[in-house]
């Protein structure tokens, strides 16, 4: 980058320099965007400052620095903690919100910014703070389109961006069912560790197995929202009655090797209850009736 592009880049005010806003910052200030930051404990600001940010002795200093201010504290009562008081200051300039949050208390600030005629845009990192400013971050952003379409420029230092539409829960709405994939296949993993450590297996030699088996899950969770997109679940490759054997068998090994067989045996639930609603012969997307409340209980 030149000079010349440094010096054009639009100032940025990072409110929270956690593990998360640190980095935020650093990549803001590493593209050449002059860069205020303020944090709770003053100290966080230093490795910052020293890297040439500057240091905002307030919260209402900080918005006043910059026409765009950038979020990302603990959670929503930090994040009105921290607001609420300066939302005055905050009119007219644009707040881009990056702490995690509930769909609700995404609209909630979007209807406080707005009472407070505060240009928002909520987003959320899938990223690890190490990864912040490479292509192996990415960013979803939801609010009024000509927020993001102005701010876009910015926001892309950070990594690859994408906006989701106009609802402001929208990108809330996306990162939980992009944690709710992570975790499933996290609590997968290590259900079966635990259950390969009780034979003294360890996890680096399952390791390469985990990561084949991982390789294939593209393929086949688009064949499960194919599955649910058309309601067409009928089993080509495979059909619940057969995986039901299979996940028994994991509960049952569990149990036999003191692991908690509660994650298979969920799963086990979901499919015995769809084979008793006579979907033996359909493939997995058919679970997904199951999984709300109605259905459950029917
Ligand atoms: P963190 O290291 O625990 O930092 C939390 C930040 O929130 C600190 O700056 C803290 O200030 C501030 N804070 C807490 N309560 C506050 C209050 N009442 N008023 C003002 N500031 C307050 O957390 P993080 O990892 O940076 O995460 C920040 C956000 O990024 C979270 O919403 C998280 O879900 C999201 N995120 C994190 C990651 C990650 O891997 N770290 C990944 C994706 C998304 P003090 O320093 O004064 O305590």
């Amino acid at each position: 980058m030149t000079h010349d592009n440094l010096t054009h880049r639009p100032a940025v005010s990072v409110l929270g320099l956690g593990l998360m806003g640190a980095a935020l910052a650093k990549a803001l200030l590493d593209a050449g965007h002059p860069t205020t930051v303020w944090n709770r404990s003053t100290s966080k600001a230093d490795p910052l400052v020293a890297a040439g940010a500057t240091r905002a002795e307030t919260v209402a200093e900080a918005v006043a620095a910059s026409p765009l201010t950038i979020a990302c504290v603990l959670d929503h009562a930090a994040l009105h903690d921290m607001l609420d008081p300066v939302a005055g200051d905050l009119s007219g300039r644009a707040l881009v919100n990056l702490t995690s949050s509930t769909p609700e208390e995404a609209r909630a600030t979007a209807a406080w910014a707005a009472e407070n005629h505060v240009e928002y845009l909520d987003g959320k990192i899938l990223a690890l703070p190490s990864t912040v400013g490479s292509p192996d971050a990415f960013l979803l952003f939801s609010g009024p389109p000509d927020v993001f379409t102005t701010h876009e420029p910015t926001l892309a230092v950070l990594g690859d961006t994408d906006h989701l539409g106009p609802d402001p829960g929208l990108a809330s709405l996306y990162d939980l069912g992009l944690v709710g994939v992570m975790f499933g296949t996290i609590t997968g993993f290590l259900h079966s560790l635990a259950v390969l450590r009780a034979e003294a297996v360890d996890a680096g030699d399952f390791l390469p197995y985990a990561t084949q088996l991982i390789g294939a899950l593209p393929a086949m969770v688009a064949d499960i929202a194919d599955q649910v997109q058309t309601g067409e679940y009928g089993g080509r490759d495979a059909q619940l009655n057969m995986q039901a054997v299979f996940v028994g068998h994991m509960v049952e090994v569990s149990e036999a090797r003191g692991v908690d067989p509660a994650f298979p045996a969920y799963v086990k639930g979901l499919m015995d209850r769809a084979i008793a609603r006579d979907h033996g012969r359909d493939d997995v997307g058919r679970l997904l009736e199951g999984l709300t409340v109605p259905a459950r209980a029917a």
